[in-house]
C-alpha cells in the first residue's frame, strides 16, 4: 500500500473506453461535475479476483445517473465489462473498485443538458476501512450528528451522488474531531439514518432491526445482510428507530461495501459489546464474499 496522494500513482485507469496510464486520466478545471455536482460514482470491493455484487453496483450506477438526469453512454454489459478490464490491467485481486461518471465542459451554468457525460474506473488495494481508534476489539465510536439526511423530495437520497457526499464529509469531520471514528446521523424527521459512509444495525434479544431507507442509500451490503439474517433465520426487520432507543440495544453494528460488517462499540454515552450476533454474521458475510459465482446461496443472488 501506498500514502502516495491519488493523482501520483502507478497503474491504469478506464477513461470513456481507454485504458490510460493513471497520472494522465486527468479533467479540465471548468468541468460541469467539480462546479455543480453532477457525478455519480460506485464503490465496489474485489475479493479474491472477483467484484462483489458487480451486477447490483453497476445497476446502481446507472440509476443514481437516471437520478440526477444523466443518461450513461455505456450499457450495463459495458460497464461490467470495463470493470473487469481495469482490475486486470492492474492485477488487484483483493481492493476497491471506483466507478465514476460525471458532466463535461461543454456548458459553465446550472442548465447541463448539453454536456458530454464522461466515465471511468479505477482501482487499488484496499484491506480495511475502519481501524477504530478503540482497537479491533472494541469496534468504531460513533458521535451525534448536528448534520442530518435530507428530504427525499430536497436531494436524490437514493443515488450515490457526489453531491450527497457533502453532507457526510462534514458530519465525519465533525465527529473525527471530537476524537470518534464516525458521525451517527439522523434524517430530517430526527429518525436514526445511518452513519456518513455506512448502514446501521441494531440488535435485541436475538432479533435485528435496521432503519427503513427512506431518506439514506439502500446499501448493497444492508440489502445482503439482510438476507443473510433472514437466511440464517434471524428475525430481521426494517423499521422505525428514534435516537432515544439507542441504549436499549445490545449490539451495534455499520455495513457498507468498504466497512463490510464493522462493529460499533460506541455511540456517544453509550458502550456496546462485540456480541455473538454481530460475530456469526461477519463470518457470514466473509464466507459469502468469497464465494465462487457456482456455489451461491439465496443472499449472494
Ligand atoms: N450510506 C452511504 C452514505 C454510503 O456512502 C454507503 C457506501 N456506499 C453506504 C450507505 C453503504 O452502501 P453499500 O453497502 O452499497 O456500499
Amino acid at each position: 500500500m501506498t500514502n502516495a496522494p491519488f493523482d501520483d500513482r502507478d497503474g491504469l485507469i478506464w477513461y470513456d473506453g481507454e485504458v490510460v496510464p493513471w497520472r494522465d486520466a486527468k479533467l479540465h478545471v471548468l468541468s460541469h461535475g467539480l462546479h455543480y455536482g453532477g457525478a455519480v460514482f460506485e464503490g465496489e470491493r474485489i475479493y479474491d479476483g472477483t467484484v462483489f455484487k458487480l451486477r447490483e453496483h453497476s445497476q446502481r450506477l446507472i440509476d443514481s445517473a437516471r437520478m440526477l438526469d444523466m443518461e450513461i453512454p455505456f450499457s450495463l454489459e459495458a460497464i461490467e465489462d470495463a470493470s473487469k478490464e481495469i482490475l486486470e490491467a492492474n492485477n488487484i485481486s483483493n481492493g476497491y473498485l471506483r466507478p465514476i461518471a460525471w458532466r463535461g465542459s461543454e456548458q459553465m451554468a446550472v442548465s447541463a443538458q448539453n454536456t458530454a457525460i464522461h466515465l471511468a474506473f479505477t482501482c487499488w488495494q484496499w484491506p480495511k476501512y475502519f481501524f477504530p481508534k478503540g482497537g479491533e476489539d472494541k469496534g468504531i465510536a460513533l458521535k451525534s450528528a448536528t448534520w442530518r439526511r435530507p428530504d427525499p423530495q430536497t436531494c436524490p437520497v437514493h443515488a450515490k451522488a457526489a453531491g450527497n457526499y457533502a453532507i457526510g464529509t462534514m458530519a465525519k469531520h465533525e465527529a473525527e474531531r471530537a476524537g470518534f471514528d464516525d458521525a451517527f446521523m439522523l434524517d430530517y424527521k430526527g429518525r436514526v439514518a445511518e452513519s456518513s459512509g455506512s448502514n446501521l444495525f441494531f440488535i435485541k434479544d436475538g432479533a435485528i432491526k435496521t432503519p427503513t431507507a427512506e431518506c439514506f442509500l439502500n446499501g448493497i451490503t444492508r440489502q445482503t445482510v439482510l438476507q443473510l439474517a433472514r437466511d440464517m433465520g434471524i428475525s430481521a426487520e426494517e423499521t422505525t428507530i428514534m435516537p432515544d432507543e439507542i441504549g436499549q440495544y445490545e449490539e451495534i453494528f455499520v455495513t457498507g461495501t468498504a466497512a463490510e460488517i464493522t462493529p460499533v462499540g460506541r455511540i456517544d454515552d453509550h458502550t456496546y459489546e462485540i456480541g455473538p450476533l454481530t460475530k456469526r454474521l461477519q463470518e457470514a458475510y466473509q464466507d459469502l464474499t468469497r464465494q465462487k459465482p457456482a456455489a451461491k446461496t439465496a443472499a449472494s443472488a
